[in-house]
């Protein structure tokens, strides 16, 4: 059996165990102490040893791919439609979430007692948000770009700091002598293969760590929630769902020429990966390696676009932001004229690029959006039951959209895009 498969496998067993056992026990004591002592920790350490490996891969992946673009002058063409590329994305996404939640209104309807009892429920989590979003946003975030220490920036899982000393090595690998930089290509290139390893390793228990995840989410959900506030939800999904099938298809077709079946039919195990862990910075090992093996993508320019999408890139993100804002704004009957909305837009895609690809990344940054447009920070408890849902839904369009942004960068580049015969299915 393929190893996505056995994924998929995983991933409905621990959905349909999950939601079996939380209709039949409502989530109660015995079920919560299941999940703390066995699911959550297992499923932790399976989220850990993935993201174990994130640096040592950004620092070799992102260097040897700068290194192999060869000069200064294409890295400047890849980095500017790369990042073009991934602006238009998330400022596009953000758009949609803004226009269909203007469209649907779910935040009218909403039943003043419901606001009231989430509000209640939802207090204390929200005042742990509320202290992380405190300068989350600002003139420190560009400040913090440049590690003064790059070994504290990767402790502090400071990424584009860590990035940027990736970027730099590879950039000042091309500027010394060939027989200067050799070693350390090697000692790179090595340190690059011993990580895939590693992957593959953590990958085949991945079944067991995504049935862990997926049950302690379904088993605690409060479905009730769902309910309450199924017309939000089913406006963000819908949203997501029409930016990844109609939306990527339609780039991937007209500006990467690469036919969007076979694109889906290809990441398969990045979204199952990506919906499962909730990460962006968790799926970034699979992604690399779909890439490469799968798309045919060339190492120098995944090895650039992806790590920096896994950080900057968020498209799903960004949609999420977008018509969460504006939905609070309804539920609190907070006016928001179309300025303030291109406003929203802005800053959906600003705190997009700085939101940590780890579940609930997002949250911190969108209570600043929030206050800034005047709606009430602490009106985000209205949403924090359902946030995990909507988080394993966005963090799909996260990576999907750093993959399309790869194959748009490999088409202007003038690769032809051909999956290597032994990746084939
Ligand atoms: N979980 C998301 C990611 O890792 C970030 C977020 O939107 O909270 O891509």
């Amino acid at each position: 059996m393929k190893l996505h498969t056995k994924i998929l496998l995983g991933l409905l067993a621990g959905a349909v165990t999950g939601v079996t056992v939380n209709l039949l026990t409502g989530g109660g004591p015995l079920t919560q102490r299941v999940i703390s002592l066995v699911t959550e920790p297992v499923g932790k350490m399976w989220l850990s040893a993935l993201i174990m490996i994130v640096i040592p891969l950004i620092i070799s992946t992102l260097s040897l791919g700068v290194a192999g673009l060869g000069s200064l002058r294409r890295l400047g063409r890849i980095g500017i439609i790369t990042i073009v590329s991934f602006l238009c994305l998330t400022a596009a996404s953000a758009i949609l979430g803004l226009t269909l939640m203007n469209f649907f209104q779910p935040g009218r309807s909403l039943d003043p007692a419901v606001k009231a009892r989430l509000m209640e429920t939802y207090k204390g989590q929200t005042a742990g948000a509320m202290g992380l979003s405190e300068g989350a946003f600002g003139i420190d975030l560009l400040v913090k770009i440049v590690p003064r220490n790059p070994l504290q920036a990767a402790a502090n899982g400071d990424m584009l700091a860590v990035i940027f000393f990736a970027l730099m090595i590879g950039v000042a690998i091309t500027a010394i002598p060939a027989e200067r930089a050799e070693p350390m290509v090697k000692f790179l290139d090595s340190l690059g293969h011993i990580s895939v390893a590693i992957i593959h390793l953590v990958m085949k228990v991945a079944p067991i760590g995504v049935f862990c995840l997926i049950f302690s989410v379904t088993a605690r959900f409060g479905f009730h929630l769902l309910i309450n506030l199924l017309q939000y939800v089913l406006t963000v999904v819908g949203g997501l769902a029409i930016f990844q099938f109609i939306g990527y298809p339609l780039v991937l077709a007209l500006v990467s020429k690469f036919p969007p079946l076979e694109f889906f039919r290809k990441i398969r195990i990045v979204m199952i990966t990506a919906f499962s862990t909730s990460s962006s910075n968790a799926t970034l090992p699979t992604t690399l390696q779909t890439s490469e093996e799968r798309l045919g993508i060339p190492n120098e320019i995944g090895g650039f676009v992806l790590p920096l999408g896994a950080t900057m890139n968020m498209n799903g993100t960004s949609l999420y932001e977008g018509a969460t804002v504006l939905f609070l704004a309804q539920v609190f009957g907070v006016h928001l004229s179309l300025g303030t909305q291109v406003v929203v837009v802005l800053l959906a895609v600003l705190t997009a690029i700085g939101t940590a690809g780890v579940p609930g990344g997002s949250i911190p940054l969108m209570m600043m959006v929030l206050g800034m447009v005047g709606v009430p920070m602490e009106g985000i408890a209205i949403i924090l039951g359902v946030d995990r849902i909507l988080d394993m839904c966005r963090t799909t369009l996260n990576v999907t959209g750093d993959l399309v942004t790869a194959t748009i960068v490999s088409r202007f580049e003038g690769v032809m895009l051909r999956p290597s015969p032994m990746a084939e299915d």
